[in-house]
């Protein structure tokens, strides 16, 4: 609980102290803002797809890895329109590493939404653009305040932290009782413009100098004067998270079956995690060579020869999968997979990530055969 009582705005005696003080902390912030922000081609241009693009893009991967997908993206994709005239699996190449794909689905789909009943354009409110699928109360506040200059927060991760240790709120960031409280405060902090700068300025800070794993660099913050945190010292201890729950762990055994140097793959159901994308052939639990032979034979492939690859792991947000891999020549194709050349499932196949280092492990493998 926060200092004086419940959690509201209106009776937090130290919250207002910010609130007191409103034009210098956003002026604090947006001048930061101007001079330490890192270059992103979305901020150079920030056309509402682009925005839209890119916050999708980022949720769960880094600002670096998600600048030369960017790249790529719009280089194919460059509006609306031609996202939404995209074929789907060609679509999916685009996005591949970038895992979650549920997240280029729902972009595709609300790009064609946007076509047929918007002119392909993104409405300009927080509340229209709530509606679409795929976005929610960050993203549509990000847009419609970085592309339209609505007065609206845009709050995620980073400036739930920020906003928790300048406040000296002890309670779980997660909650969503507290994340209003934060929010709020966000919403009576915004400045009459510069909207979009001051919500991606209170964003890089959070990426930059309060920063999320190790101590926040206080001395370099253009908001210390505010911060309970840093002036009670607490700063490590803040914010406070649940412990996140234990992921479910799954054993699984891998076919790399291969035939005169075509692989098995196949599409994994829709619906189902990884929907959608290919994969190598695979069963639950783990198996020792005998019983390896004896499934494969229940696939009506013959197999020639055997050879155990090294284990791995691969971790969605609940699940672990442990992963036991076998290479596995068979002597014909049959008829219940699809078998293809590296390069065709390099170039028309999605491979879910859990499986794609197995290809650049075969590649490893030829290129030894050949020294
Ligand atoms: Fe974060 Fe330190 Fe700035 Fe407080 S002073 S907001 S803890 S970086």
């Amino acid at each position: 609980m926060l200092p004086g009582g419940d959690m509201t705005i209106e009776n937090t005696s130290r919250k207002i102290n910010i609130l007191e003080h409103k034009e210098d902390f956003t002026k604090r912030i947006l001048s930061w803002y101007q001079w330490e922000r890192r270059t992103m081609p979305w901020r150079e241009e920030p056309l509402p797809y682009y925005i839209w693009l890119s916050e999708i893009m980022l949720q769960q991967t880094r600002v670096d890895t998600v600048i030369p997908y960017f790249h790529r993206f719009i280089g194919k994709y460059p509006n609306i329109k031609a996202l939404a005239q995209s074929d789907e699996e060609e679509l999916m190449k685009y996005w591949e590493g970038l895992g979650y794909y549920n997240r280029v689905r729902n972009l595709r789909a609300t790009a064609m939404h946007l076509v047929e009943n918007h002119e392909g354009r993104l409405p300009e409110t927080y509340e229209e653009l709530l509606k679409l699928k795929g976005i929610g109360e960050y993203t549509a506040g990000a847009i419609a305040s970085e592309a339209f200059g609505q007065k609206v927060p845009a709050v995620d991760g980073n400036v739930y932290r920020v906003m928790a240790r300048l406040l000296g709120v002890r309670e779980d960031i997660k909650e969503r009782k507290t994340q209003q409280l934060l929010k709020e405060t966000v919403s009576a902090l915004l400045p009459e413009e510069q909207v979009g700068d001051f919500n991606q300025g209170l964003i890089e800070v959070g990426a930059l100098i309060c920063i999320p794993n190790g101590s926040p660099k206080c001395g370099l913050c253009p908001v210390r004067k505010y911060c309970i945190a840093f002036e009670e010292e607490i700063q490590d201890e803040i914010p406070r998270k649940k412990k996140p729950k234990e992921r479910k762990v799954e054993e699984r055994t891998v076919f790399l079956l291969e035939h005169e140097g075509t692989y098995a793959i196949r599409k994994r159901p829709e619906g189902k995690l990884l929907g959608g994308l290919y994969e190598f052939p695979h069963e639950e639990g783990f198996y020792g060579p005998e019983e390896v032979r004896k499934l494969v034979e229940e696939m009506h492939l013959s197999p020639l020869s055997m050879e155990p690859l090294k284990d791995k792991k691969f971790l969605f947000t609940h699940i672990e999968w442990r992963l036991k891999a076998y290479h596995i020549r068979v002597e014909k194709p049959g008829e219940e997979l699809y078998f293809a050349d590296r390069e065709i499932i390099r170039e028309k196949y999605t491979l879910a990530t859990a499986f794609r280092e197995y290809l650049e492990k075969l590649d490893e493998e030829q290129q030894a055969s050949f020294l």
